[in-house]
């Protein structure tokens, strides 16, 4: 097993890499400090903090999942580092309080944060009075609260328009299917399904007939209504776990997950009647040709996409308005 990822790493990778990284060079200094000025305690908890943020960024790393380990030892032992840190040496465990609750938002899901930041203001804040005296203690729990709630409201801004380009960048203006940038990440993730599991995948490329014609009869915008319309069906009759893209113009790809090449054709079949019989467009019936291909053993991705192409073509050179399996 290879220590790298097969895949780019997304965002959260690497704010949380980032983070251990930090924590490297921010904390042993203050661990060896606690060392040699004889508070072994300490320092062995903030070596071990470090520690598991470095196990943790290695799993997400390997794209496994750290929200549990995260949520049920890291949490614990940096509120349980933060309690000895205040008993020892007073302010000082509240200064690193802040960092802690910057931290939580980059750890953890948002709401998985808030748990966290909640956890961290009822340990804290008791020990604030009992080592502080009670203007200061009022002042570090208010800022403490402050700091929590702007950190709340600037990860979920960042999570808001990190959604909105997310579904800019993955989805088709027109149609609100999938675009073709995602395609082969996708075509991609089913390949290693398949290998993974062995259940068959099939793709459905289709393309509708005289889309052209369509276009100079009625109009570009009508073109678009009959795109929209042809996707807005597409959304009722395909089960959420297959994948639909809009292509290219007037171009579509399925991944249909666990579905052989018969039941493909069969699949393709049904939606080119529906389609051919529904009133997408008044004036004149719309249909498409589409090619069916499931994933071979030994299938790039690539050589998959070309076989499907390859009978779509067959399809519209046979006559139109048909399925080739
Ligand atoms: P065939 O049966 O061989 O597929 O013929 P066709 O006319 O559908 O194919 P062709 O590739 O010649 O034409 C596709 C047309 O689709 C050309 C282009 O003007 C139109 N088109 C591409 N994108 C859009 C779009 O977003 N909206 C509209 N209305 N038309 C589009
Ligand atoms: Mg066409
Ligand atoms: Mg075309």
């Amino acid at each position: 097993m290879s220590l790298l990822p097969e895949k780019p790493l997304d965002f959260r990778v690497k704010a949380n890499l980032g983070l251990a990284l930090a924590a490297v060079f921010i904390l042993t200094p203050f661990s060896v400090n606690n060392f040699v000025q004889g508070r072994p305690v300490l320092g062995l908890g903030s070596f071990a903090i470090v520690v598991v943020l470095g196990f943790r960024s290695w799993r997400m790393w390997r794209g496994l999942d750290a929200e549990r380990l995260t949520l049920l030892v890291l949490v614990p032992s940096i509120l349980l580092f933060l309690s000895l840190s205040i008993q020892n040496q007073g302010i000082v465990g509240i200064f690193w309080s802040y960092p802690a609750l910057m931290a939580f938002y980059i750890l953890l899901s948002e709401r998985s944060a808030i748990l966290a930041n909640l956890l961290l203001l009822v340990v804290v804040a008791p020990q604030a009075w009992m080592v502080l005296d009670e203007n200061l203690a009022w002042r570090a729990v208010a800022t403490l609260l402050a700091v929590s709630v702007f950190a709340a409201i600037f990860i979920h801004a960042i999570a808001i328009a990190h959604g909105r380009l997310e579904k800019l960048a993955t989805t088709d203006s027109l149609t609100g299917l999938l675009n073709r940038a995602t395609l082969m990440d996708e075509i991609a993730d089913a390949i290693e399904q398949n290998h993974r599991s062995a259940a068959p995948v099939t793709l459905f490329a289709f393309d509708i007939d005289h889309f052209k014609s369509i276009n100079d009869s009625f109009g570009h915008a009508r073109g678009d209504d009959v795109l929209v319309e042809l996707a807005e069906l597409l959304r009722t009759r395909f089960r959420r776990i297959d994948r639909i893209f809009r292509t290219g113009g007037e171009e579509f790809l399925i991944i249909l997950s666990g579905t052989d090449e018969a039941t493909g054709t069969m699949i393709g079949e049904e939606l080119r009647e529906k389609i051919a019989s529904s009133q997408i467009l008044r004036e004149r019936p719309v249909t498409i040709s589409g090619g069916i291909a499931s994933l071979l053993p030994d299938d790039s991705a690539d050589a998959w996409l070309q076989r499907a192409d390859e009978r779509m073509y067959e399809a519209k050179n046979t006559g139109r308005n048909r399925i080739v399996g």
